[in-house]
């Protein structure tokens, strides 16, 4: 049984001396979804539920393990023990009550050497799993095989902390190189796709803002590209503009480039599209403007259907 020498020792039995035994050969960091001390992480595994993570760290850095690291622990699903006898190794982070805040720099601190030990003592690679059962170091959600149905643990906040500080922490700790099969961190982006049939009357010459399902099309986002989709009745040879803007909350905005579109005979459908980088608080919207052939011509255009197609970061 391997214990870190840095962690308070709080062995959770019957389960220390009951479960199975594994060649630990992943880290998994979880979010616990509570502000708690580790003794709390402790008392919770003890006392409320049969499942537990090897390793509970709070707020200040302070850090508990509950079983050795060469025993198994119910943090991760399938990763926990496998057939072939490896498992991870599981800790468990004090956090809000939604999981949504970052690490501390005192919780960075203690991952860091927590991850170096088990490089060292384990001989875990210096890479990010790039499978469920490839070693290395990760967090919940990166690998669904790690989670009974989907979590987002650690948070968003973390997810990035865990790719820009920890991981190249315990490389540059451990005094390794990463390894060169490492992959890259990649990042499922998610999906924008809204659809509106709702009739809409674009008068000549005036900005008009798109709902199409919602105003703000994109929000808490850090990076996106997205396209609108328009099906409209306009004179022939008139002429749409649009383009992409982002709303910032104290009511200022970032006007993206105009895309010029012409109306044909019958329907017209248009495209328009944008890629770019959101900071913080702001949020992704579109308006449009319609240009008839004639000054004198007062009739608007009118959409019939609009589609937001896209993908965005957070
Ligand atoms: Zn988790």
């Amino acid at each position: 049984m391997a214990w870190y020498p840095g962690a308070q020792k709080l062995e959770l039995q019957p389960e220390s001396d009951a479960q199975e035994a594994i060649r630990p050969t992943q880290f998994i960091l979880h979010s616990i979804a509570a502000p708690w001390t580790p003794q709390r992480t402790y008392e919770y595994w003890r006392d409320s539920t049969n499942l537990e993570s090897h390793f509970g760290v709070g707020f200040d850095g302070s850090c508990a393990q509950f079983i050795g690291t060469q025993t198994r622990a119910d943090a991760n699903y399938r990763a926990n023990a496998r057939p072939d006898g490896t498992g991870a190794v599981s800790v468990e982070t004090a956090s809000n009550l939604d999981a949504t805040d970052p690490w501390t720099p005192a919780q960075i601190e203690t991952l860091i050497k927590i991850g170096v030990w088990l490089h060292q003592q384990h001989d875990i690679p210096l890479r990010i799993c790039r499978t469920a059962d490839d070693p290395g170091y990760g967090y919940h959600r990166l690998h669904a095989a790690w989670s009974t149905s989907g979590t987002n643990c650690p948070g968003d906040a973390r997810v990035q902390q865990f790719r820009e500080a920890i991981f190249p922490g315990i490389v540059a700790r451990a005094g390794g190189q990463r390894d060169p099969q490492s992959p890259q961190e990649t990042v499922v982006p998610f999906a924008l796709g809204e659809y509106t049939g709702a009739t809409l009357s674009l008068p000549p010459n005036v900005w008009t803002t798109l709902t199409v399902g919602r105003q703000d099309l994109i929000s808490g986002a850090q990076s996106y590209t997205a396209t609108a989709f328009l099906t409209l009745k306009a004179k022939p040879g008139g002429v749409l503009q649009g383009r992409f803007y982002h709303q910032k909350a104290d009511g200022s905005r970032w006007d993206g480039p105009i895309v010029e579109r012409i109306c044909t005979e019958g329907s017209s459908f248009a495209d328009f599209t944008h890629a770019g980088s959101i900071s913080s608080g702001e949020t992704v919207r579109f308006e449009i403007t319609y240009a008839p052939t004639s000054a004198l011509d007062t009739a608007p255009a009118t959409i019939t259907a609009a589609r937001a197609r896209g993908l965005y970061w957070k």
